[in-house]
């Protein structure tokens, strides 16, 4: 039913979208259609199903004339993408581009800042407009390419009316023990779809008197989905994969866990596996020796341990398993291109908090030297990924202009690269980035894409933390003192 609802959306011109339009919601949108008391009963099910559907999409902000600034959600930041109505002086038909100044693509911060809280101001005014006009268009928020699946939608479905009390029923369960990782990590794994990890929130519930903050940054409860997934020790280790995973308030972190059991490559559940139980093990690391590491550190315990286990139990099953292995393993180094190509490395750095993210860009012959680089400081996006995409398109469009012939483009991002390759559509804010890559790297086939472990990406990594201000784009071909330690390691043996 809910699938419906989204061919509603997204293919208006389908056999079963027109004869419902013509019969139920002629003159309005599905997102307002109504039940009669006399409709059909499928026609009920489409309703109630819309509903479900409601609570998990939000608009991606194209021209702004389709979204209700107060009423829709939109706003990236807050849990339910939606403005503060109670503290907003708005008219309730007022739309998102009349928040913009007056034919320009910019906001009015005086007219943003009068209206709304100040924080949602503030909001606000750090969201990037499209620079080319586009519709705006919805996208399903759970998904990290904006489509709807309708096993999400039931996961989240399960979410709110059953709970994850009780357990569910999922495939996930099975590829659990199925999973070729230490029993111990598995049984951790479990523990986590259960619900079941002794966080201090949950000890608290079950008569154990403790605080109940956050051992990491002691400012929130620590339940599942902070430690996990928000606090900001948990944003940095996903972020070292250059992985983000959107939660709302309205996921629950253990039914999250077994619908990426069921639903993932194999890859990106090891991803997502190296990432909680790194997070997990130097969390108890804190509470019980007090011991505090940063998260690249953290992460590359975690894949290490993970890939030591494999070697030392199956040297045959460790080769047969060991693309992703290899991959996040840290002694990997950055490799030299091949006489004639050159090799273009971008990154991204995200502060959080900030209102702006910086990109570094660094262009090697095939001898390892410096041919140029760039830094570049944009406002910020609505997520990891987007940040990532961004650092690569920033590379292709300044490669059009330079007279190289073969270059290679590494970026750490694997969720921005495997998106690249596998050109999937992708509804979010992210997919007007992903398309702008994928048409230069259309009309210019001597360039490509790939993936590198983030140890084989430092240069680019240290780049994008060189001090830039917002709007400024610094080029460079002899290195920046920051820069020279980096490049000589590329060369070192
Ligand atoms: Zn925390």
């Amino acid at each position: 039913m809910a699938k419906h609802v989204w061919n509603f959306v997204y293919s208006p011109q389908s056999l079963v979208s027109r004869f419902y339009k013509s019969k139920y919601f002629q003159n309005t949108h599905i997102l307002q259609a109504k039940a009669s008391p006399g409709s059909s009963f499928i026609w009920q099910g489409i309703i109630t199903a819309r509903n479900e559907v409601l609570k998990g999409y939000r608009w991606i902000l194209g021209d702004g004339n389709s979204i209700n600034c107060t009423q829709d959600p939109w706003l990236i930041g807050k849990g339910d993408f939606k403005v503060d109505q109670t503290r907003a002086y708005a008219d309730n038909n007022m739309v998102v581009s009349q928040l913009f100044l007056q034919g320009e693509r910019k906001w009015d911060a005086h007219k943003v800042v009068s209206i709304f809280s100040n924080s949602d101001a503030n909001l606000i005014l750090s969201m990037r407009i499209p620079d080319l006009p586009s519709m705006d268009r919805l996208a399903w928020a759970h998904s990290t390419n904006g489509k709807y699946s309708v096993k999400m939608g039931y996961h989240l479905w399960h979410n709110h009316h059953v709970g994850f009390g009780s357990v569910v029923q999922s495939k996930g369960w099975t590829r659990l023990w199925k999973l070729d990782l230490p029993h111990k990590t598995k049984l951790f794994l479990w523990r986590f779809c259960r619900n079941n990890i002794p966080l201090k929130s949950r000890l608290s519930t079950k008569g154990v008197h403790i605080p109940v903050d956050c051992p990491m940054c002691t400012s929130e409860v620590e339940d599942l989905r902070h430690l996990f997934f928000q606090c900001p020790f948990a944003l940095a280790c996903w972020s070292y994969y250059g992985a983000a995973y959107a939660m709302s308030t309205e996921d629950s972190a253990s039914g999250w866990l077994l619908f990426k059991l069921d639903t993932c490559s194999s890859e990106e559940i090891l991803l997502i596996v190296t990432v909680l139980w790194g997070i997990w093990f130097f969390r108890n690391k804190k509470v019980w020796e007090n011991k505090r590491v940063t998260a690249d550190i953290a992460m590359s315990w975690s894949a290490k341990t993970i890939s030591d286990w494999k070697e030392a139990r199956d040297k045959h099953a460790a080769q047969v398993v060991s693309k992703l292995s290899v991959r996040i393993s840290p002694t990997v180094k950055w490799k030299k291109p091949d006489y004639g190509v050159y090799k273009l490395n971008v990154d991204a750095a995200i502060k959080l908090g900030e209102i702006s993210f910086s990109m570094g860009l660094v262009l090697r012959d095939h001898s390892g030297t410096l041919v140029a680089g760039k830094t570049i400081c944009k406002l910020m996006v609505s997520s990891v990924f987007e940040a990532e995409a961004t650092a690569i398109l920033e590379g292709l469009q300044w490669l059009i202009n330079m007279t190289v012939d073969k270059v290679i483009i590494e970026s750490d991002s694997f969720l921005s690269v495997k998106a690249l390759q596998n050109s999937q559509e992708n509804l979010l804010e992210v997919g007007n980035i992903l398309s702008a890559c994928r048409s230069i790297l259309d009309s210019r086939p001597e360039f490509s894409v790939s993936f590198v472990k983030r140890q084989a990406n430092r240069v680019a990594h240290v780049a994008a933390r060189i001090p830039c201000s917002l709007n400024c784009q610094n080029i460079f071909s002899t290195p920046p003192s920051l820069l020279l330690e980096p490049l000589l390691y590329d060369l070192s043996y």
